[in-house]
């Protein structure tokens, strides 16, 4: 067996690693790899694997022994390839530990900058800088990200909202800023640093009780060892649940040599992303500080420059581009850029410092983007020749068609709003909702049902949960590239950052503007297309759809073979959801007439019926429903044709249409001339201790024969009146709740002799529908070969299967599914992605054996699953025909659908 390698060098040219190796070396250090490779400039480094993390946490925190001979030869090459030695007194190497997952967690992990400096080092770095400022600037910071990180948080020490060693060193900062009357830290010279790094390390010693490092190698083994710590930090943890991230992972640790984007006016660093993040717009975008180190524009601390002229905005107009201030080193980048979009061909996010002049790349990687932009740069893309049609239908997530679709401020009306204060605009769409402070005020407020604005100074990444919770997100603080714009926006959240007019005051829980003052539970309104703060409550409309759009899903359309319907009642929902796509209805939900609006005479109609103590009182009911339930199918029907409509018989219990009020029972009773005790005998009679596995369904059918007729009557009469009318229509009869033929059997033939009537009635030889059944049962799965004997068609109600699967109760669920997934007992509520494991298993089952029988067997999916892009893909590779849900949802099946298709193609 060879020996295990554990890191790997990149720069001078070349690199021993590649950007494909990101589960090895992270998605930092695989791309810096890649970009050394490419001839670009980037400090010389090396990689930890992945693997070290692993090791790290399978062996009580220690590392594989091969480890530090592997890491100080890499340094020897570093050494070699920067010409400078770690620890040298002359003339210092100083490297940065950098943390790098898989997949990119913007802000959620630890760097440390500027490793290496000590009291042995300082005199001669100044020496050989003549740069005493820098100097002590360069040491100020690496105290005070050493102490945060390796110190305080990956020692596991708890410290109070506000009284981490990094606030304290922030205030003594500030206080100096503020005694010295400088407007930022590039103003504080070189004395007031070098006396403030002395006092940080006197008050580190006093709160963490242990003295800051005045070893170069010690600094650079806690740096990697609080990188390899911070995977588990809580903050890194929430956001691997969010965003679905295996804690097994593990992250890479990247050790490189600094370069320096604060030794004066010629030294400058920066974001950038190759294309507009928030619009895709084909412009290079971006952010720069002068005489400042990367973290400085991430963090959100100053508000940066803008790169270009092109991109200037109503915030940064007055602020010098760097296309301006360095033009040279601006076409360099642009060259780069354009190099590294063409090699990646995708957009990337980029991060670069400027040291005297000289342009070094930090990162790229591929650059998280709205729903707009998404959809932008892949359309922009494929035009431009540098993506096939099959890449820019995966470019897009199908999660982020919801945003495209989603609601924004009314124009109409935000012309008469009330603006308070203008931001950048970080996160698109719109949101209206009351103000909180904090990220667990806005937790709280979610789980309560309620949406709300989380307010925030400058959001940092530990606000990320109450971030995801919120409905948008304003900061006073902070550009387009700073940790809270780039979360909200892989998230398509409305987002405003940078809204410097807002005065917010966490403690007080305000805001003070322009003498006006708002406070916890007011309510504002945010436009994070356009960056634009109303008071009060502005009305929504929906998100118009846009050629762009449509173009790109007719592209999607043309690719995939899975059929996609909605789940419909009404005609309106009907219409709405053909706007978006669908082509059939897979559910129509016959009881839904009797909620609702319009549904008084047919609920009490239906009320009648049920409360009948004989089947002729019973079917003189059902006759005077009739033509209530008649006209509810034909209006969808109508509107649907010459789309298919699976229109399902009666499926909820009878007793959940029965009043439990006592005054609604009166009036019941008094209508239908019967006593009051008569009617809460029957009300007795029919109710269940498990109504979910109760009497409903087809067992209705069984029971109440005349209800089955009555309905399969409405169905048929419907659908050839409006065949007669010249509309082509095709109802699918769909049975509940099965689970034996014998049941089909029952109800077919019922079916058969209604159908023989309606045709006899209206002299005509037959009328074309469907007969089927829904799968919900798991027994129905198991005997689908004999099932699907009597039926024409499945469809898997997904619901009902997983609550039978699991015997998980749908409606109880609240109760212990969070501590299923808290615990990671399960990986995600199987109500909402199918559990491919189980439920999977009896659909699967299910259509082989169906279609064992019957070949030509039509199978869809009408459960909440049928939106879901995982499930879709799953509904996909079994082979159904169709999947069907929610009318807003159809669009993203579209898409999940298209997908699934060219990750696995299908005839
Ligand atoms: P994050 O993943 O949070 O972006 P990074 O590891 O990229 O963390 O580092 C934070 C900032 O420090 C970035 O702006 C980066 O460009 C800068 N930085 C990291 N290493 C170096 C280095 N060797 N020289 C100069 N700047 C660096
Ligand atoms: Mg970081
Ligand atoms: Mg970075």
């Amino acid at each position: 067996m060879t020996e295990t390698k554990y890191v790997y060098p990149f720069g001078g040219g070349s690199a021993e690693g590649r950007s494909d190796m990101k589960n090895l070396l992270g998605g930092k250090g695989a791309n810096l790899a890649e970009m050394a490779n490419l001839g670009i400039p980037v400090p010389a480094g090396f990689t930890l694997t992945t693997e070290v993390c692993t090791y790290y946490y399978d062996h009580g925190r220690s590392y594989p022994p091969a480890l530090e001979a592997e890491a100080n030869a890499a340094m020897a090459k570093v050494e070699q390839i920067m010409g400078k030695r770690f620890g040298d007194p002359a003339d210092p190497l100083l490297v940065s530990v950098r943390s790098g997952a898989r997949s990119s967690m913007p802000g959620m992990m630890e760097t440390v900058l500027n490793i290496g400096l000590c009291s042995a080092t300082i005199p001669g770095l100044i020496a050989k800088t003549g740069n005493p400022r820098f100097v002590y600037d360069a040491y100020r910071r690496l105290i005070m990200m050493y102490s945060d990180v390796v110190m305080e948080k990956a020692a596991g020490v708890e410290v109070a909202e506000g009284r981490g060693i990094r606030q304290q060193l922030d205030r003594m900062l500030e206080e100096v800023k503020h005694a010295r009357g400088c407007a930022s830290d590039a103003e504080i010279g070189a004395d007031d640093l070098k006396d403030l790094a002395e006092r940080f390390k006197a008050t580190i010693r006093k709160v963490l009780r242990k003295p800051f490092p005045d070893d170069p190698r010690e600094q650079l083994w806690g740096g990697i060892g609080a990188v390899f710590a911070s995977w588990n930090g809580k903050r890194a943890v929430s956001y691997r649940r969010i965003e679905g991230i295996p804690d097994d992972w593990g992250t890479a640790v990247n050790v490189q040599a600094m370069v320096f984007g604060n030794m004066g006016g010629g030294s400058a660093t920066g974001v950038a992303f190759t294309r507009n993040p928030a619009t895709g717009d084909n412009r290079f975008y971006g952010e720069w500080l002068a005489n400042a180190q990367g973290e400085d524009v991430v963090a959100g601390i100053r508000t940066p420059n803008p790169l270009n002229e092109a991109t200037k905005n109503e915030q940064n107009a007055h602020l010098p581009s760097l296309e301006t201030a360095m033009p040279e080193v601006y076409r360099q980048l642009h060259d780069i850029r354009d190099h590294l979009e063409r090699h990646f061909t995708d957009m990337q996010d980029i991060e670069f410092t400027i040291q005297d002049g000289r342009l070094w790349m930090l990162q790229t990687r591929i650059g998280k983007r709205t729903g707009t932009a998404a959809l932008n740069v892949a359309m922009d893309m494929l035009a431009e020749g540098m993506i096939s049609k099959e890449t820019a239908v995966l470019r897009v997530k199908p999660e982020q068609l919801d945003e495209l679709l989603h609601p924004i401020v009314d124009p109409a009306a935000e012309k008469g709003g009330d603006l308070i204060a203008k931001g950048l605009p970080a996160g698109p769409g719109g949101a209206r909702g009351q103000v909180v402070f904090t990220a667990e005020a806005a937790v709280q407020a979610a789980k309560e049902g309620k949406g709300v604005l989380l307010v925030r100074e400058e959001t940092n990444p530990e606000d990320v949960e109450g971030m995801r919770a919120a409905v948008g997100i304003l900061t006073a603080r902070g550009g387009m590239t700073s940790h809270a714009a780039l979360v909200a926006r892989g998230w398509g959240k409305c987002c405003i950052v940078g809204a410097g007019a807002l005065d917010i005051d966490a403690v007080a829980r305000t805001i003070s503007v322009n003498g006006r003052t708002f406070g916890e539970g007011d309510v504002l309104t945010l436009n994070g297309t356009r960056g634009l703060v109303y008071a009060g409550e502005l009305p929504m409309i929906d998100a118009t759809e846009n050629p762009r759009f449509v173009d790109f899903m007719r592209i999607a359309d043309s690719i995939r073979v899975l059929k996609v319907r909605t789940n419909a009642d009404t005609p309106a929902d009907a219409r709405n959801a053909i706007e978006f796509g669908a082509e059939g209805i897979g559910l129509f939900r016959t009881e839904h007439m009797f909620y609702g609006k319009g549904s008084e005479e047919p609920l009490f109609l239906l009320r009648k019926m049920i409360m009948a103590g004989t089947e002729k009182k019973r079917r003189a009911a059902l006759n005077e429903l009739f033509p209530f339930v008649k006209r509810d199918i034909k209006a969808t029907l109508e509107v649907m044709s010459p789309r298919p409509v699976t229109i399902r018989l009666l499926d909820p219990p009878l007793h959940e249409f029965v009043p439990q009020g006592k005054e609604e029972r009166k009036k019941l009773a008094k209508a239908l001339h019967v006593s009051q005790k008569k009617l809460a005998e029957r009300a007795a009679e029919l109710h269940e201790s498990n109504p979910m596995m109760g009497h409903r369904g087809v067992r209705l059918g069984v029971t109440f024969p005349e209800i089955s007729e009555m309905q399969v009557r409405a169905i048929l009469e419907a659908a050839l009146e409006l065949r007669q009318a010249g509309l082509e229509v095709f109802p699918e009869i769909m049975v509940p709740v099965t689970g034996m033929k014998a049941e089909l059997d029952n109800q077919l033939a019922l079916a058969k002799k209604v159908h023989a009537e309606v045709c006899a009635k209206y002299r005509v030889d037959s009328i074309e529908h469907l007969y089927g059944t829904m799968i919900e049962i798991p027994r129905a799965a198991l005997t689908a070969d004999e099932i699907a004997k009597s039926t024409q068609f499945f469809s898997f109600g997904t619901n009902d299967l997983t609550q039978m699967t699991f015997g998980f109760s749908r409606d109880d669920i609240g109760g212990f599914l969070p501590d299923y997934l808290d615990k990671k007992i399960l990986p995600v509520d199987p109500f909402q992605v199918i559990d491919r494991d189980s439920v999977g298993v009896l659909i699967r089952t299910g259509i082989e054996r169906g279609r064992s029988t019957r070949p030509n067997l039509k199978v869809g999916i009408c459960g909440e699953h049928g939106g879901e892009p995982s499930s879709v893909e799953f509904c996909h590779l079994v082979g159904m025909d169709y999947v069907s849900c929610s009318p807003f949802r159809v669009p993203i099946a579209r898409l999940a659908a298209a997908q699934a298709q060219i990750r696995y193609p299908r005839k």
